[in-house]
């Protein structure tokens, strides 16, 4: 079956071909440590996730590296803005190392209870400072910088199509660059591959090199640690939408030039979680955690279901209304699994025939450029089939889970509902009593309360029985 991605480069959804046959390498952009991770981050983790479990499913072996932004600053790709880290640090009396640390592990915390599997690879800039250097020393060879206020930066105008992903007329591309006027720049667009002389004059985190000490530019570490770990032809590189015309272009730019051929076969950029009133950013402080959210009573899985529910390349409006549905949803899907997994017999057999047709209807789904929505359809099919028995329900929910991540066959939630059961029976008791009572309004009122949470109760001869609806 072809798996087909929309890629970013040629615009169009196309079929992936990987470098090496059955093997497939993503490097996908991580995140800048000094602040937490917003839910719109995650919801790009979350995307990148699938991507790489979906491939998994389908038979491929996947190797994954994501890079940790752990050096100061790097936030802007000029000597621009201001010195997150160090703003962090000063704001938390920390140094910009522990931040960096801090904000790293609570990243991986969350990305865990998002069930967002650790990459193969996860490469700290810090780290690689010298991978960088070697990488600029290339780019100076080839005569792709020039030193300006003692600077090193990268001239755009020497590498032909820099466009190419951005495809946006220069106005454009200089809008979304919001570089502050460098006197220094031949072209705006240029941009510092190593600083040693940057507006932040005292800065922890600083390095010898050949120009100087100083620190790199924000793009370097993803050209330069990508290649260090997955060669110099990478399959897919992912990240949100707002890198395409800055980060990743200059990514491209730099990368090709040092490589002299080209570099990434599939560029793949998750739309942005938007709130109501406009976009959240890490850097305005107005964001929502993962952990705001699980203080407002959700659990991290709810999220990660709300997400899932649309395509990775459309816009995710955000509200609690909407994350409510979800988890109304998910509770819902969660008891008509846990109703299949306690009926099921042991002695019914898989017929291997059915199974396989229904795989193949989700990893067509998958595979046409990740339609979860149509996945969770599938799902619905299954959970639905008069002709599957519930041992194969089973099989198929859990196979299925290997990419939705949604621990839909798990003890620990199987638990949870299982005293959700005995709430529904408690209630159902006492609306049997209420009802001896002649206390007909608490009758109403229990049924309503189980409605609203997609129970419904059937009054017959034999008894009050209930079901999910
Ligand atoms: P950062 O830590 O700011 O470098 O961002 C980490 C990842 O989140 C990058 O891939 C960004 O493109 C992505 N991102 C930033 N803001 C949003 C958002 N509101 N919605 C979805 N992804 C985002
Ligand atoms: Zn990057």
């Amino acid at each position: 079956m072809d798996f087909k991605v929309y890629n970013t480069l040629s615009r169009v959804k196309e079929k992936l071909i990987p470098i090496e046959e059955g093997k497939v390498g993503i490097y996908t952009c991580g995140p800048t440590v000094y602040n937490f991770a917003h839910i719109g981050n995650l919801r790009t983790y979350i995307f990148e996730d699938v991507l790489k479990k979906s491939l998994t499913y389908l038979g491929y072996e996947v190797k994954h590296v994501m890079n940790i932004t752990d050096v100061g600053h790097l936030e802007s790709d000029g000597d621009s803005g201001e010195d997150k880290m160090a703003l962090g640090a000063s704001r938390e009396k920390k140094t910009v190392w522990e931040i960096a640390r801090f904000y790293e592990e609570a990243f991986l915390k969350d990305c865990e209870k998002l069930n967002v599997e650790t990459p193969s690879i996860i490469s700290r800039a810090t780290e690689h400072i010298e991978d960088m250097i070697q990488f600029i020393k290339i780019l100076e060879e080839k005569g792709f910088t020039y030193i300006a206020n003692g600077n090193v930066y990268f001239s755009i105008d020497k590498f032909e199509d820099y466009n190419k992903l951005a495809n946006l007329t220069l106005e454009e591309l200089e809008a979304g660059n919001r570089v502050e006027v460098d006197p220094y720049k031949k072209n705006p667009l240029d941009f510092v591959l190593w600083f040693t002389n940057s507006k932040f004059t005292n800065q922890i985190m600083q390095w010898e090199s050949p120009w100087g000490k100083g620190f790199p530019g924000w793009h370097i570490e993803c050209s330069a640690m990508s290649i260090k770990y997955l060669g110099d032809r990478i399959d897919i590189h992912c990240g949100g939408v707002d890198h395409i015309p800055v980060h990743h272009t200059n990514e491209i730019a730099q990368s090709e030039s040092a490589l002299g051929h080209k570099w990434v076969n599939y560029w793949m950029h998750g739309e942005f979680l938007v709130l109501n009133k406009g976009k959240m950013s890490k850097s305005s402080g107005d964001f929502l955690t993962l952990s705001r959210l699980v203080e407002e009573g959700y659990s991290p899985l709810d999220y990660r279901y709300f997400c899932l529910q649309s395509r990775y390349r459309k816009q995710l409006l955000f509200s609690f209304e909407s994350l409510e549905e979800a988890r109304k949803a998910l509770k819902k899907l969660k008891n008509k699994v846990n109703n299949i997994v306690n009926n099921k017999l042991e002695d019914e057999k898989i017929d291997e025939n059915k199974i396989y047709s229904y795989k193949e209807k989700f990893s067509s789904q998958i595979s046409d450029d990740l339609n979860l929505p149509n996945a969770f359809t599938v799902l619905e099919e299954v959970i639905k089939e008069g002709t599957l028995n519930n041992n194969e329900k089973a099989y198929l929910i859990e196979d299925f889970d290997r990419v939705f991540s949604l621990n839909l066959l798990s003890e620990e939630e199987t638990k949870e509902i299982l005293m959700d059961e005995k709430w529904v029976e408690e209630l159902i008791e006492e609306r049997n009593i209420a009802r001896k009572n002649k206390d007909w309004a608490r009758g109403d009122e229990i049924r309503e309360i189980l409605l609203s949470n997609n129970i419904e109760i059937i009054d017959s001869k034999e008894g009050t029985t209930w079901r999910v609806k």
